[in-house]
């Protein structure tokens, strides 16, 4: 069951933004420069499972047939990696779950990095933090810290990359008690476009600290996480789908929740989804406890479903139950719109859009669009009080609703592009229509789509984030990869 391809949730061509040029020669010739200078503990492949392993990602479209894929083993040899591919100005990429929907993001026509063989996951009772490598998924983070009772800020579906998405922002269910995956951080292992490796913390260096939480691969490549750790016994929840009669009621305890859950450790997911001429409306509750305070959840508990998956589980089990890995080797693209409140109306509006397009983009190949609600606490966007690259501002509470449209024709990219950006834009006017303050509300860049200008994103953490990159790259190695560049 394919849930969430649309979560940023239940949920992006070439190196898009990097404008290298470089011929296939030289490519080539720098993958072999990069297998003769490392150590024995990487490994350079050019086809065969390894390869085809190290290149593919979660959507199809995210996936390019890079020269070679180079899988790090230590730090240094990343910091050889980016001398020779800075001084031979190659395009690459880096990738860690390959979860982004963006092409060319993480990954590329040139050199893929890929993170794999940093798998470390090391807790210290001492601290209550655990050591994570960045080529790790969270599922494997969740399964190591369930016998010490522990658990991290982290993804909501199986098989997301904890670097990206912690590097971008990181919307958890934990995140109305611990905020997001970025303010969890305690430090990072850094290795530096010039090849030099260095721990950042908040005091050690605060400007690296301020600009890696929210700023991707701006300043070179993570190879380590400390993250914090917070208790952890058995959960309650569960995915519930219900039939088209249900969806009014549906839609009214969603805005009821958004509006009036108290509950921190309350969270819920409510899903719009058109697949194969079926419209769906889907929601997961979470809670944290073996049984929740009664009433939170009534006004769900009480709609008539097609299918109730409830129970008390463990974290892991709800995280497997909504797997992530798409049937199809479909393309994807994820827009986003950030709002402060899920008023009943514009869920509505979404549910009309989310039904509006599946069906003009059936006959084109369109096989799921998604449309996603997470209601989040005011309180959870202030956990931190070191100042993040994102979300550049603490003002309201900062709630994305993540468009998914998933297709399986090439020839339908345009126009799968073309409709997300215009039905966000829709849901946008939609909001100011209905009083939100939110024309240029940050949007959340893990589910923004590849031409986002910086601006929309981080405000005015921009110009502070161009300077920290220059002082690191002065000679834009970072710039090689693409994404969002400062
Ligand atoms: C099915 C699905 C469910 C999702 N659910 C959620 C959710 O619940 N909450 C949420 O907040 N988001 C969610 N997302 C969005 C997710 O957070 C982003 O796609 C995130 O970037 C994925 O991280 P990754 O490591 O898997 O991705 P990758 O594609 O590997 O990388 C993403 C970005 O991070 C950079 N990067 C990767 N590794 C490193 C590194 N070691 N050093 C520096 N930069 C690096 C890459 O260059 C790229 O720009 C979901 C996405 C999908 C597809």
């Amino acid at each position: 069951m394919v849930l969430f391809p649309s979560l940023c949730l239940v949920l992006a061509t070439g190196a898009i933004a990097t404008g290298v040029l470089t011929d296939s020669h030289t490519i080539s010739e720098t993958c072999e420069v990069i297998a003769a200078a490392v150590s024995s503990a990487s490994a350079v492949h050019y086809s065969g499972p390894s390869y085809e392993e190290g290149i593919r990602h979660w959507a199809s479209s995210s996936t390019e047939r890079a020269r070679c894929s180079f899988e790090p083993g230590t730090p240094s040899d990343v910091g050889i990696a980016l001398q020779i591919l800075g001084k031979n100005r190659v395009p690459f990429a880096v990738k860690g779950g390959g979860h982004t929907l963006n092409p060319g993001f993480s990954s590329t026509i040139g050199v893929q990095i890929v993170m794999s063989r940093f798998s470390e996951i090391v807790y210290d009772p001492e601290s209550r933090t655990v050591t994570v490598g960045a080529g790790v998924i969270w599922d494997d983070v969740y399964t190591a810290l369930e016998p010490h009772g522990v658990n991290v800020v982290g993804g909501r579906v199986s098989g997301i990359g904890v670097a990206g998405f912690t590097l971008g922002g990181g919307y958890s269910w934990l995140t109305n008690q611990y905020g997001l995956a970025l303010d969890n951080v305690e430090s990072f292992e850094l290795v530096l476009p010039d090849g030099a490796v260095i721990d950042v913390t908040e005091s050690s260096h605060p400007d690296l600290f301020f600009g890696l939480r929210g700023g991707y691969d701006n300043f070179g490549i993570v190879t380590k996480f400390i993250l914090k750790t917070h208790p952890q016994g058995q959960i309650w929840g569960g995915v519930i789908i219900y039939p088209e009669a249900s969806v009014d009621q549906v839609i009214r305890a969603t805005a009821d929740f958004s509006a009036n859950n108290s509950d921190p450790k309350a969270q819920v997911i409510m899903t719009t989804n058109y697949a194969a001429g079926n419209h769906l409306v889907v929601t997961i509750l979470f809670y944290d406890n073996p049984d929740p305070v009664p009433g939170v959840f009534d006004t769900f508990l009480d709609i008539p479903a097609l299918i109730r998956d409830i129970k008390t589980r463990s974290f892991l089990s709800l995280v497997l139950a909504t797997s992530s890995w798409p049937e199809t080797d479909s393309l994807g693209i994820f827009a986003t719109v950030t709002v402060t409140e899920y008023s009943a109306d514009l869920i509505e509006a979404a549910i009309n859009e989310s039904i509006h397009w599946g069906q003009t983009l059936l006959p084109f190949s369109g096989v799921f669009i998604s449309y996603d609600f997470s209601p989040v606490m005011p309180a959870a966007l202030g956990y931190s009080s070191a100042p993040s690259a994102w979300p550049p501002t603490h003002k309201d509470v900062v709630m994305p609703i993540v468009l998914y449209f998933a297709w399986i024709s090439e020839l339908s990219d345009g126009m799968m592009h073309d409709g997300v950006r215009q039905s966000a834009s829709t849901l946008l006017d939609k909001a100011v229509s209905l009083g939100q303050d939110v024309k240029d509300a940050p949007l959340y860049s893990n589910c923004a789509l590849f031409d986002t200008p910086l601006e929309r994103m981080y405000g005015n953490n921009v110009e502070r984030l161009r300077k920290i990159k220059n002082h690191v790259d002065p000679y834009n190695v970072m710039n090689l990869a693409g994404g969002f560049k400062f």
